[in-house]
């Protein structure tokens, strides 16, 4: 287990493919991350999604309605070469997904 973020150690995208119903990223130290498309879609981090908090710290999350387009992904780009941002076959493009949250991630 890992414990806390090195701010010095700059994350690196390697390759990136969908394989499947699941998304592979391979990262420049060597480490390797496999995300389920369903996985990677209900913790998609846009505002949308995840929610936002009001002035009293309540998420005020939406309902959001998945179908099975929602866990299609039609692309993924590379954002600024710090994060990366999949558009879905339902036409969801907002989740912007940066490279230390998808470290954070975990797929189980
Ligand atoms: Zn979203």
């Amino acid at each position: 287990m890992e414990v806390g973020y090195n701010c010095s150690m700059r994350l690196e995208l390697d390759t990136m493919h969908v394989i499947g119903d699941n998304l592979a990223l391979k990262w420049k130290d060597g480490e390797e991350s496999f995300f389920g498309l369903d996985f990677l879609r209900r913790n998609c981090p846009c505002a949308l999604c995840a929610g936002e908090r009001d002035l009293f710290g309540n998420l005020a999350r939406q309902p959001q309605i998945l179908h099975p387009k929602s866990f299609q992904l039609t692309k993924v780009r590379e954002v600024g070469g710090y994060a990366i941002q999949p558009e879905w076959a339902d036409g969801h493009a907002s989740g912007i997904y940066s490279f230390e949250y998808l470290r954070s991630l975990v797929s189980d």
